[in-house]
Parts: C-alpha cells; structure tokens; sequence
C-alpha cells in the first residue's frame, strides 16, 4: 500500500491510473477503522482497479467540540488493516493539506432541507462541513466509483444527489451496515462504549427490526409509541426516532404501503451517540 500526505503526490499517482483507463474505487473515512468500513474497501477491490481509502478526521463537520476531542485515533492499526485487506492507496492528508485557505471552507453547495432534518436537526452544519470535505476528496481522487455505508443513511441521502450534480463521472455504491452478532452497527464510536452499555446497545437495531416485522399490522404511530416504550424501559430516550421518505427522509406519519419508507434512530447511551437505520420495504 503507498501512503500520500500531500494532495499533489496522490493526485500525480491517480492521474497514471486513470489515463491507463482504470478504474479508481474511493472510501473515505475517519479511521478507527473496523470492519464496516473494510466492507467498503472489499466491495472497492471487487469493482475496480485501483482502491483508494483516505482517512481524514474532519474537523468542520463536529458540531460537538467534546466529540472531536474524543473521536478516537488509531493511525497503525488502521493502517494495518487497510494493508492486509488489500488497499493499494491510503491518503491521510494533514488539516493544511485539506483546508489550505479559510475560504475553501466557506463554499456554499446549497444541499437543501435534508440538510437541515433529523441529524441536520442534532447536528447543526455537520452535512456542510460533510458536503465540503467530500469535494475537496473527490476533486483529488476523482474516482469512478465513490463507497459510502448505509450505516450513515442520511449522509448517503445527501451526498448522492451532490456527487451526481458535481461529480457526474463518478458512481456512489452503497454498501450495506455490517452488524456486530448482536446486531449492534459497527461504528469506530463504540469503542466508547462500556460492557454495560454494549449489552443494551442491540435493543437499537431490535426496535428498528421489530418495526420492519410489524410494518402492515399496526400504525405508524403505533409501530414508533411501541419503539419508544421499549427503548424507554432500558433507559434510552432517543434525539429522534421516526419512520420517513426513503429518498428525502420527510417524516412519514401515514403510509400509503407502496413508497420507499425507513426507520431512522439517533440515540445516546451514556457519553456516546449512535445512530442506525433500516430500510422497511
Ligand atoms: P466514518 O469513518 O465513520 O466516516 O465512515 C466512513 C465510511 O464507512 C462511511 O461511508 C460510513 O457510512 C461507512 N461505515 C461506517 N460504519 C459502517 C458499517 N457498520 N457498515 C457499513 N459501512 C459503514
């Protein structure tokens, strides 16, 4: 695997890839690599040529100083990983590398309400600094295929319509959420979790399942009081929990059982947030 830290050298080595017609697969992340985010790299390596990962803690999509502070940092065994799992190129750029100039950061890509709703809502300017730091990525890699997880619904939401306005050459795939046995998502942030709150943190994935199973029974409010109830008696009161438009994530509140709905959930269990999603029909 060859490491870049400067824009120019990764952008030189691409640029021989590319215009021997291959094709360049891109999986960005934030590191604390686990096997959700290999998922994507192995999906990479089934499609293209050339597997591109980058890692990149971004600063201006934390709204929460504390949760940056916090983001864990595991730069070897990162890229340990990334190396037995057959990535050919890691980027891991320094903030001067991604942000050289302050107006950069200042580009206004106008994502619209979905920037605004459910994490938009929690998380105020996160899908700006998400949507800027993606541009500035793929302007450097520019890949045919860029890998995202469904782990991050909204995120995916938001950056498909932006990469297919602004990157028309490059495909995103997503890829599905890979789960722990217990069906806990994968996220670099439950490494924060204790063993107390790692033997509750499943009942998240069994209320969003539980609303998938029901989903023809009972009603909307029905399916999410009944949700609510479950998290509530294992101490959990969720930032949101709704069931809503597949593609433009509005809150559904009756379903006409014909269009494309998910179940969304962000919820905090002690000093860490979680989020994690199903697709209902
Ligand atoms: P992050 O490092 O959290 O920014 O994630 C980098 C990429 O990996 C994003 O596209 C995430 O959606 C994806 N990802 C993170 N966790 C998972 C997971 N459990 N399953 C699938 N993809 C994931």
């Amino acid at each position: 695997m060859i490491i870049f830290k400067t824009k120019t050298g990764l952008e030189s080595h691409v640029s021989v890839v590319r215009n021997a017609s291959k094709k360049i697969g891109f999986v960005p992340t934030m590191g604390a690599l686990h096997q959700g985010h290999i998922q994507l790299l192995l999906e990479s390596k089934q499609r293209c040529d050339l597997s591109v990962a980058s890692i990149y803690v971004n600063p201006t999509q934390f709204n929460n100083k504390e949760d940056l502070i916090k983001y864990p940092v595991t730069t070897e065994a990162d890229i340990d990983l990334l190396e037995k799992n057959g990535c050919d190129v890691l980027y891991l750029p320094s903030n001067d590398e991604i942000y050289p100039q302050k107006n950069e950061s200042e580009i206004d890509h106008h994502i619209g309400r979905i920037e605004h709703i459910l994490e938009g809502e929690f998380r105020p300017g996160h899908y700006k600094g998400v949507v800027e730091v993606v541009n500035i990525l793929l302007s450097t890699v520019l890949p045919q295929v860029l890998f995202l997880g469904a782990k991050d619904y909204q995120q995916c939401a938001v950056l498909t319509p932006f990469v297919a306005k602004y990157f028309p050459d490059t495909e995103v795939v997503k890829v599905p959420t890979v789960r722990a046995v217990s069906g806990l998502a994968l996220s670099s942030r439950n490494k924060r979790l204790s063993p107390a709150e790692l033997e509750i943190a499943p009942i998240i994935f069994e209320c969003l399942n539980t609303i998938k199973e029901n989903l023809r029974k009972k009603s909307i409010e029905e399916l999410i009081n009944q949700a609510r109830e479950r998290l509530a008696l294992n101490g959990l009161q969720p930032e949101y929990l709704v069931i809503a438009d597949a593609e433009n994530l509005e809150t559904v509140t009756a379903w006409d059982k014909k269009s494309k709905i998910v179940a969304l959930i962000a919820v905090h269990l002690g000093a860490v947030r979680l989020i994690d999603n199903v697709e209902l029909n």
